[in-house]
């Protein structure tokens, strides 16, 4: 299948599919563990936070302050009369330490944007806590081959839609590359637009779905597999 001359805009998600993310939130999910660890068994500790977790992101949003609220939510459930100022801080430190990590693109990347950088429009589709996301996208370097970068609050198929009218094309005109089939394949094919699902090794349990069976998604092992489909 080739996409060429069909879209105008292509649409990239950011964690996980410009830079690295993920992996830096499973690795302060293990610190955490480690932290409550005279507490409760590890994997008690990470269902009792993704549970927080899915408690806290519709109220709060997404991205590391909400991650923080679930990890001190789990800690006083967890160790009770035991919480105080000392989990508190250790705590507060793993979250600093997360959302100022070392910063690394995915490998690829850059070869890519610069490949299909001046034949079609490229813009940033991702989610999130706004200075987060406007933190990372400066600090990537990349913003130079971007038309437009949009943080939406879940990436819902209304947020997409959203989206769209603001650059002024038809839903069925987006094409959508990305990590997570719950953010960016599935509402993407829900309002008639094209995917590419580029899997990351590391997937969030809250992201995990089943690829939508559609004519309009395309898997690839490898973000440079793209251009087969749009040069
Ligand atoms: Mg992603």
């Amino acid at each position: 299948m080739t996409l060429k001359g069909r879209f105008r805009y292509v649409f990239f998600d950011a964690d996980d599919t410009l830079w690295e993310n993920e992996s830096y939130f499973r690795e302060a999910e293990h610190r955490f563990a480690r932290l409550l660890s005279a507490y409760a068994p590890a994997e008690k500790i990470a269902a009792c936070l993704a549970e927080k977790q899915e408690e806290n992101i519709p109220v709060f949003g997404y991205g590391s302050k909400t991650y923080l609220l679930g990890m001190l939510d789990a800690a006083a459930g967890i160790c009770g009369d035991s919480f105080g100022p000392e989990i508190y801080f250790k705590t507060k430190q793993i979250i600093h330490e997360l959302a100022y990590h070392e910063f690394h693109l995915m490998p690829g990347i850059e070869e890519v944007l610069k490949a299909l950088h001046g034949k079609y429009r490229l813009a940033v589709a991702t989610k999130g806590d706004l200075l987060e996301q406007m933190t990372k996208y400066r600090e990537s370097g990349l913003y130079g081959y971007f038309h437009h970068i949009e943080v939406m609050e879940r990436k819902s198929a209304e947020d997409y839609l959203a989206m769209a009218a603001k650059l002024d094309i038809a839903p069925e005109e987006i094409l959508m590359v990305g990590n997570s089939v719950k953010s960016d394949i599935a509402p993407v094919i829900s309002i008639g637009g094209t995917a590419i699902h580029v899997p990351h090794e590391v997937t969030w349990s809250h992201e995990m779905m089943e690829i939508p069976a559609s004519d309009r998604v395309i898997e690839v092992k490898n973000i440079k597999e793209i251009l087969n489909f749009l040069l």
